[in-house]
C-alpha cells in the first residue's frame, strides 16, 4: 500500500479544459490525477468523495479513455444520472456513454447480452419484490402442501432469508440462526422451497433482483471468455458508497477487473446503514487486504456542514466501538447551534416543523433546500397532513413507489403476460381480477396453460371438461380478446396505447366497481400511459420500469410546483445534502426502533441524518404519543439525544399551546392536493428501504 503519486499533482498535463486545481483541494486533486490501479478513498461525510468521483471520470475522459469503457456504480440510478450530467457539462464529450447506475441496473444490462449463458433467454423478465413474494408462496405450497402454515415462515420472510443468503454468501443455517432461529429445525425444508423457487423462476424466464447480481457473478466465474471480454471492455470501474456493498457486489467488482485493475472505491464506514440487508462494511475496511497494492487516500476537509453540526455528528458517532477514526476540518464559518427540540405530541411536532419551515423560508431558504428525515416511512404521516393543511408542497422520497401501487400492477400484468406468456405471476394476477375466477381456479388454469394448452384452446373445449362456470367462461373469452389485441404489432409497439386499451376495455369499469379512489387511480393510469408513450415498445418499457426504483408519483404526474420540501427516510437520503434538515420522531422505540438488533448501525443512521445538514439541524422528539388503543403514553427521548454532551445542541421546549390557534400557511396560488396514498383505503405497503 502506498500513498505517493506516480505523477505529482500540478505537473503539467496537456490541454484539459476543466480547471481541476481550482475546483478541488490538493487531497482531492491527488485522487483525480492518480494514474490507476486499485484505489480506496476512505473519508467522512461531506468531504467531497462523490465530487471527486465526478472529477475523476472527467479527467479520464479528457485524457482519452473512451466513455463507454468506464463503469460507474452508485447507490441509485438517479445519482448516477446526476453525476454523469455533471461530467457531460464539464467535458462535453459523450459522457452519456459511460455505463452508470446501480449494481442491479448494470447487471441487468450485462445479462441481457449474455442471458443464454446463464440459462435464460435474452428476453427474460424481472420480478419485483412483491411478485417474488408471491412466487415464493407458490413454491412453498408446492413443497409442503399439507404442513401447518404456522410451522413455516411466510413468503415475505422466505424472500428476505433467501436474499440474505444470496447476497452475503453465508450458509442457510447460519442465516437462520441469526435472523429466524425459530425455523432452524426446518432448514432442509426451507432449502427445498428455495430450490422450487429457483426452478420456477428459471422455467418462467424470470429473474428477481438478487438474480441480477448472482447471475452476473456466475457469468464471470463460469465463463472465462466473458470475464475477459468484460474486463477489457471496462478499463475503469468506480464505485460510490462502497461501505454499503455486500459480499456479492464486492466479488463482482473484483472479478470485473482487467490487467491494470483500475478500480476506485469511495466510502465512509461510519455511514454503513444496510447491514440489515446484507451490506458488509468489512468490504471497505478489508479492501487493502484484498488489494495489497492499493493506494489509500483520505479527504479531511468537510465542505458541507457548519462546525456546530459537525461537532454534534462526531460527538454521536464516538459512542460506536467499531469505528474508524477520521479527522474532519470544517471550511464553513460558524452557524446556529443545532436544536434539540421537545414537543408535547406528534401533532405538535408536525405543527412546529411546518412552522419553522415557513420561518426559514421567510429568511430566504427555498423549500428545495430543506428536508425532513425519519427512521420509518410511517413516521411522516402526521407531517404530510400538516403540510397539506398549510399548503406546503412536498415530495416523498420514501413513499409507496408509483409502480408498486395495486392499480398500476394490475394493468401492467396484462402487458407482462403478453410480453412473456410464461409469466405465471402476471397471469394469476390478471385472471383473478375477472368475475368468476378466484385464487384456486386461477392456479388450476395456469397448470393447463403452462402445460402448453393456450387459453384459446381451453375455451374451445367442451365447457363440461374444463369445469368452468358460465361467468368464468365469459370472463375468459373477454380476456382472450383483449390479449389478442395487445399482442398485435400495433400495440406491442405502443406501450402507452396498450395501457389505455386495458383501461378502456376492462379496468376502468372494474376499478370503479371494486376499488376506492377509482378516479385518482384512473388518473394515475393515464399518467402512466403518457409516460409509457416515451418507450419504443412494450418489452423495453417493462424492463425499464422494473428497475426504476426511485420513481415516485410526482415524477410521472406532470406539473409539480416550482419548489418542494423533501420528506425522506434516512436510508433514502444517503449521499444528499440540504441547508436545513429536521430529524423527527427521535424517541426510544421509534429511533432507535424497538427491533433494532444492531445499535451501532442505528447510530450510524443517526450520523448519516445529522451529516445531511449544511446550516440548520433540528432534532425533534415528541414527549407523548397515542398508542393503538388510543391511550397517551410517555416517550423517552432517543438515546442518541441523551448521549450528546449538552453544549452541542440548544434545548428548545415547545409548549402545548402551540397546537391550536391560527396556523400560518404558505401563500401561493392553488391549494396543494392531498397525495393519493394518504387518502383512506389505498393499499400502501411502502417499505423504508430502496431496492437498489
Ligand atoms: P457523503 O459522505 O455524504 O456522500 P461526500 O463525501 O460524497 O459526502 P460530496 O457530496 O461530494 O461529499 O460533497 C459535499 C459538498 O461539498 C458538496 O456540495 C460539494 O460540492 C462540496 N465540495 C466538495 N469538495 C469541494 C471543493 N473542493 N470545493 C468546493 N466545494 C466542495
Ligand atoms: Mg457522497
Amino acid at each position: 500500500m502506498t500513498s505517493s503519486l506516480d505523477r505529482p499533482p500540478g505537473s503539467p498535463v496537456p490541454r484539459r479544459r476543466v480547471d481541476y486545481e481550482s475546483e478541488l483541494n490538493p487531497q482531492q486533486l491527488e485522487v483525480v490525477l492518480h494514474p490507476g490501479g486499485p484505489m480506496l478513498v476512505l473519508a467522512g461525510a461531506g468531504t467531497g468523495k462523490t465530487r471527486t468521483l465526478v472529477y475523476r471520470v472527467c479527467r479520464l475522459v479528457e485524457d482519452g479513455v473512451p466513455p463507454d469503457r468506464i463503469l460507474l456504480l452508485t447507490f441509485t440510478n438517479k445519482a448516477a444520472r446526476e453525476m454523469l450530467d455533471r461530467v457531460e457539462a464539464l467535458v462535453e464529450r459523450g459522457a452519456r456513454r459511460v455505463m452508470g447506475g446501480t449494481f442491479h441496473s448494470a447487471g441487468h444490462r450485462i445479462l441481457r447480452r449474455y442471458a443464454t449463458l446463464v440459462g435464460y433467454t435474452p428476453r427474460f423478465s424481472i420480478l419485483d419484490r412483491e411478485d417474488a413474494v408471491e412466487l415464493m408462496g407458490a413454491a412453498l405450497a408446492q413443497v409442503s402442501p399439507d404442513l401447518p402454515r404456522r410451522r413455516l415462515p411466510r413468503g415475505r420472510l422466505l424472500v428476505d432469508l433467501y436474499s440474505f443468503v444470496i447476497n452475503t454468501g453465508r450458509s442457510l443455517d447460519e442465516v437462520l440462526a441469526e435472523r429466524a432461529p425459530q425455523y432452524l429445525d426446518q432448514s432442509e425444508l426451507i432449502a427445498s422451497v428455495f430450490r422450487a423457487y429457483l426452478e420456477r423462476k428459471r422455467a418462467a424466464d424470470l429473474m428477481d433482483f438478487d438474480d441480477l447480481l448472482l447471475n452476473w457473478l456466475l457469468l464471470l466465474r463460469r465463463h472465462p471468455e466473458v470475464r475477459q471480454e468484460l474486463a477489457t471492455r471496462f478499463a475503469h470501474v468506480l464505485v460510490d458508497e462502497y461501505q454499503d456493498t455486500n459480499r456479492l457486489q464486492a466479488d463482482i467488482v473484483d472479478s470485473m477487473l482487467g490487467p491494470e485493475r483500475n478500480l476506485m472505491v469511495v466510502g465512509d464506514d461510519a455511514q454503513s446503514i444496510y447491514a440489515f440487508r446484507g451490506a458488509d462494511f468489512s468490504n471497505i475496511l478489508g479492501f487493502p487486504e484484498r488489494h495489497p497494492d492499493c493506494t489509500v487516500f483520505r479527504l479531511e476537509t468537510n465542505y458541507r456542514s457548519t462546525p456546530q453540526i459537525l461537532e454534534l455528528a462526531n460527538a454521536s458517532i464516538v459512542h460506536n466501538e467499531r469505528q474508524f477514526h477520521k479527522e474532519l476540518r470544517p471550511v464553513r464559518g460558524d452557524g446556529d447551534p443545532p436544536g434539540n427540540v421537545s414537543v408535547p405530541t406528534p401533532e405538535a411536532q408536525a405543527s412546529w416543523v411546518a412552522g419553522r419551515i415557513l420561518e426559514l423560508r421567510d429568511e430566504g431558504l427555498d423549500l428545495e433546500e430543506m428536508a425532513v428525515l425519519y427512521r420509518n416511512h410511517a413516521h411522516s404521516l402526521e407531517l404530510q397532513v400538516e403540510l397539506t393543511r398549510r399548503n406546503i408542497p412536498f415530495r416523498v422520497r420514501s413513499g409507496l413507489r408509483f409502480f408498486e401501487q395495486r392499480h398500476v400492477k394490475d394493468v401492467l400484468a396484462h402487458l407482462r403476460f403478453v410480453d412473456n406468456p410464461k409469466d405465471e405471476v402476471a397471469f394469476v394476477r390478471m385472471a383473478r381480477l375477472r368475475r368468476g375466477i378466484g385464487e384456486r381456479l386461477a392456479a388450476r388454469l395456469w397448470t393447463r396453460i403452462a402445460g402448453a394448452e393456450p387459453l384459446r384452446t381451453l375455451l374451445a373445449l367442451d365447457p363440461a371438461t374444463v369445469e368452468l362456470s358460465r361467468s368464468a367462461r365469459s370472463s375468459l373469452t373477454g380476456l382472450q380478446t383483449l390479449l389478442d389485441e395487445l399482442a398485435s404489432p400495433r400495440l406491442t409497439g405502443q406501450p402507452g396505447e396498450a395501457i389505455r386499451r386495458v383501461v378502456e376495455v376492462f379496468y376502468a369499469a372494474w376499478a370503479r366497481e371494486q376499488l376506492d379512489n377509482a378516479g385518482s387511480r384512473l388518473e394515475d393510469l393515464e399518467q402512466l400511459a403518457l409516460y409509457a408513450g416515451g418507450y419504443p415498445d412494450v418489452n423495453t418499457f417493462l424492463a425499464e420500469i422494473t428497475l426504476l426504483n426511485e420513481l415516485s408519483g410526482e415524477d410521472v404526474a406532470g406539473g409539480p410546483p416550482d419548489e418542494m420540501l423533501t420528506l425522506s427516510t434516512i436510508h433514502q437520503a444517503k449521499g444528499l445534502e440540504w441547508r436545513a434538515v429536521f430529524v423527527i420522531w427521535l424517541a426510544e422505540g421509534r429511533f432507535p426502533t424497538v427491533r433494532a438488533e444492531d445499535l451501532e448501525e442505528e447510530r450510524r443512521l443517526f450520523h448519516v441524518a445529522a451529516t445531511r445538514a449544511a446550516e440548520y439541524l433540528y432534532l425533534v422528539h415528541p414527549e407523548m404519543a397515542r398508542d393503538r388503543y388510543r391511550v397517551d403514553v410517555l416517550l423517552d427521548p432517543s438515546r442518541f439525544l441523551l448521549e450528546l454532551p449538552p453544549h452541542v445542541a440548544e434545548a428548545i421546549v415547545v409548549p402545548p399551546e402551540l397546537e391550536s390557534g391560527a396556523l400560518p400557511a404558505l401563500e401561493t396560488g392553488g391549494r396543494y392536493d392531498l397525495p393519493d396514498f394518504l387518502s383512506p383505503g389505498t393499499d400502501d405497503e411502502g417499505s423504508d428501504d430502496p431496492v437498489n
